[in-house]
């Protein structure tokens, strides 16, 4: 896999340089509500327009429907970056029409220019090849070499991370490579004991991903909504929590096969409705929940017992909040994990978009972790053992 320090060493003076880079930050009215994502490309941008490319960057935000939608516009990170970066920085209206075309002509040596959300066009990530490769053709026209450093979308099979390279002489930035390299060591000859901590929302997101890693660790605790489909699986009664019916028999066979490693909770925080005010209590998960109450955190015995689990480890991989922690009287659990993890002796690597974003929001200490992944699902697959479109297409 050709690098960016490979290009760098090649020279980029005046050669225009395609960066895919995943700018999908969390907006709300507009403001940019966490900009870690920015801040993680950073230093790639920064390399190429010092060293006086012509820099064109793409980006998708959210999931707009294949055409312009405002909602997701690229314009608040466009002008981030003009905050962010000593050079002329523009921001093109559309991503491979006129406005692009006329602000690519216009980039002298150093510039750089934002094309709005790829994903306003269908042929980024349509199933149909040829859509696809006529959109990758007309951004690879943009551009002399193309450079990814969206770890977030090499999980994708669309036109800017898988077509793209097909077209142009292609380099892993510096973010892919990292995180790549720390995936590696957890997929590697991790240090035992390896615990992995899964929470979020969906139990049915993460069954590949529990029975991929479970032959792999030493403990799973699993935290979050998804605990509940496994608690009713091993019988008890979770109220009106997020339950997935549909799953409670694969939860079962998972609870057969691997039980002395599936660590669940053995109490939860529960209310009657999620809101900032909502009054809580603690119950004991083998007494169960009662109708009309849902489990949203874990509770403090639980916090107690993941803890101990997690001292004791030496490489760590967390994914998925432990409860609704964006509603306060439901984090708790989410921040006593992330501490945890945080000192953890050993690696210790978080990986999901909400986990990241929780990490930062609650006030944590970013450097006390390993690795803070920029991508959820990509880690993620990554771990399941997938072959991942977009590093796949930078390694031919
Ligand atoms: P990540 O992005 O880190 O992979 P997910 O997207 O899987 O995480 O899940 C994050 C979401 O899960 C958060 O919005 C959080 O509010 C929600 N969540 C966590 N615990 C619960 C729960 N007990 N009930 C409902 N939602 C929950
Ligand atoms: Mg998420």
């Amino acid at each position: 896999m050709r690098t960016l320090d490979d290009l760098l060493a090649e020279g980029v003076a005046g050669r225009r340089v395609l960066v895919r880079a995943d700018l999908n930050v969390p907006l709300r009215d507009g403001v940019i509500t966490d900009d870690g994502r920015i801040r993680a490309v950073l230093p790639t941008l920064r390399a190429l327009t010092e060293a006086g490319a012509k820099v064109v960057v793409c980006s998708h935000l959210g999931r707009p429907k294949g055409a312009p939608d405002p909602k997701y516009s690229l314009r608040p990170v466009a002008e981030r970056l003009q905050q962010s970066l000593p050079g002329q920085v523009s921001f093109a209206t559309d991503t491979v029409g006129e406005s692009a075309s006329a602000a690519v002509a216009a980039l002298n040596n150093g510039d750089l220019v934002l094309l709005e959300n790829l994903r306003f066009n269908p042929g980024e990530t349509s199933k149909d090849e040829a859509e696809r490769s006529a959109f990758a053709a007309q951004l690879a026209a943009f551009a002399d070499v193309y450079v990814d450093d969206a770890f977030g979308a090499v999980h994708r099979k669309h036109a800017s991370v898988y077509d793209v390279p097909k077209l142009l002489p292609h380099y892993a930035g510096g973010l892919v490579l990292r995180e790549v390299e720390v995936l590696r060591r957890l997929t590697g000859d991790p240090e035992r004991p390896y615990v992995v901590v899964l929470g979020g929302a969906k139990v049915s997101d993460k069954l590949g991903v529990i029975s991929n890693l479970l032959p792999r660790v030493d403990k799973l605790l699993i935290g979050g909504g998804m605990c509940f489909t496994l608690l009713a699986a091993s019988g008890h009664d979770v109220g009106d929590s997020l339950l997935e019916s549909d799953q409670i028999d694969t939860c079962k066979q998972l609870l057969a096969e691997a039980s002395e490693k599936l660590v669940l909770p053995v109490d939860v925080v529960v209310a009657r409705d999620i809101s900032e005010d909502a009054e809580t209590q603690v119950v004991e998960a083998a007494g169960g929940i009662q109708a009309g109450w849902k489990g949203l955190d874990i509770g403090p015995r639980t916090v107690e017992l993941f803890a101990e689990h997690l001292r004791q480890a030496r490489t760590v991989f967390w994914n998925g909040p432990m409860g609704v922690f964006e509603v306060a009287p439901f984090a708790a659990g989410t921040r006593a994990v992330a501490e945890a993890v945080s000192a953890v002796n050993g690696l210790s690597v978080v990986g999901g978009g909400d986990s990241a974003a929780a990490v930062r929001t609650l006030g944590l200490d970013e450097a006390a972790f390993g690795h803070i992944s920029t991508g959820g699902g990509a880690s993620l697959e990554y771990l399941e053992g997938k072959t991942l479109p977009g590093l796949a297409a930078l390694e031919d």
